[in-house]
C-alpha cells in the first residue's frame, strides 16, 4: 500500500507549511487540494461568474487542466499556464471557498484528487482530506489554532498589517467551511488532533512526523 499522510483543519492553522516540510523531508509528493478550488476560482472570476454559479463552475473544473511543478511556491498550472501567485489574493481566497461550499465542485476535484493519491506516495492537505478525500490514509492530523493566532500568521505571511480585517475574513471562511452541506470542516475521529499554539512548523512537522507507523 503507498504511504498517504493527510492534513486537515481550518484556514490559517499552517497546513500548507506543515506539509511541504514533511513533503521535502519524507520525499513524499505534494497535493494542495485548496489549490485546486483556487484555480477553479481565477477560470470562474475570468469567466465571470458568481458565487453561487457552481453547476458552471464544475463544468469549467472538469475542461481544465490542474497541474503541479516543482519548486517552493509549489507551481499550480492551468491548462499549462502558471497561475501561482494569481491565486493567493484575498478575492480568490474568497470565491474558492464560496464555490467550494458547491458538491458539483467538490465532486469533480474530489474525484481528481483521489484518482492522483493512488499514484504512489503523497502528503495532502485541505479540509476533507481526513473524511473524504483520503479516509484511508495511514496518518490524519487535524492541526487547530485560534482565530487570532491565524489572523496573525496570515498578515506574516502576506506581508499585510490590518490583522483585524484579516480576522475578520478568516472568521467568515470558518463559518463557511463548518457549516455548507457538502462535507463541512469535521475532524475525523480517528485523526490526531494537534494544537499548533506556542509550536513552529518543524516542531509541528517532528509530531507528524512521529505518528507514521
Ligand atoms: O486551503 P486554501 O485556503 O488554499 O483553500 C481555499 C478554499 O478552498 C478554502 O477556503 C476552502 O473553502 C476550499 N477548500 C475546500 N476543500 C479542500 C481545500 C480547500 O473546500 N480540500
Amino acid at each position: 500500500m503507498n504511504r498517504v499522510i493527510a492534513i486537515d483543519g481550518p484556514a490559517g492553522a499552517g497546513k500548507s507549511t506543515v506539509a511541504k516540510i514533511l513533503a521535502r523531508r519524507l520525499g513524499l509528493r505534494y497535493l494542495d487540494t485548496g489549490a485546486m478550488y483556487r484555480a477553479v476560482a481565477l477560470l470562474a472570476t475570468r469567466a465571470g461568474l458568481q458565487p453561487e454559479d457552481g453547476a458552471e463552475a464544475a463544468r469549467l473544473a472538469e475542461q481544465a487542466e490542474i497541474t503541479f511543478g516543482h519548486g517552493d511556491p509549489q507551481p499550480v498550472l492551468v491548462n499549462g499556464e502558471d497561475i501561482t501567485s494569481l491565486i493567493r489574493t484575498p478575492e480568490i481566497s474568497e470565491l474558492a471557498s464560496a464555490l467550494s461550499a458547491h458538491s458539483a465542485l467538490r465532486q469533480v476535484l474530489v474525484a481528481r484528487q483521489k484518482e492522483l493519491i493512488q499514484t504512489g506516495d503523497w502528503i495532502l492537505e485541505g479540509r476533507d482530506t481526513t473524511t473524504v478525500v483520503a479516509p484511508h490514509a495511514t496518518v490524519k492530523v487535524f492541526l487547530t489554532a485560534s482565530l487570532e493566532e491565524r489572523a496573525k500568521r496570515r498578515s506574516l505571511e502576506l506581508g499585510r498589517e490590518d490583522v483585524s480585517e484579516l480576522t475578520r475574513m478568516i472568521s467568515e471562511r470558518d463559518h463557511r467551511d463548518y457549516t455548507r452541506e457538502d462535507s463541512p470542516l469535521t475532524m475525523s475521529p480517528d485523526a490526531h488532533r494537534l494544537e499548533t499554539f506556542g509550536l513552529s512548523a518543524e516542531e509541528v512537522a517532528n509530531r507528524i512526523a512521529a505518528l507514521l507507523p
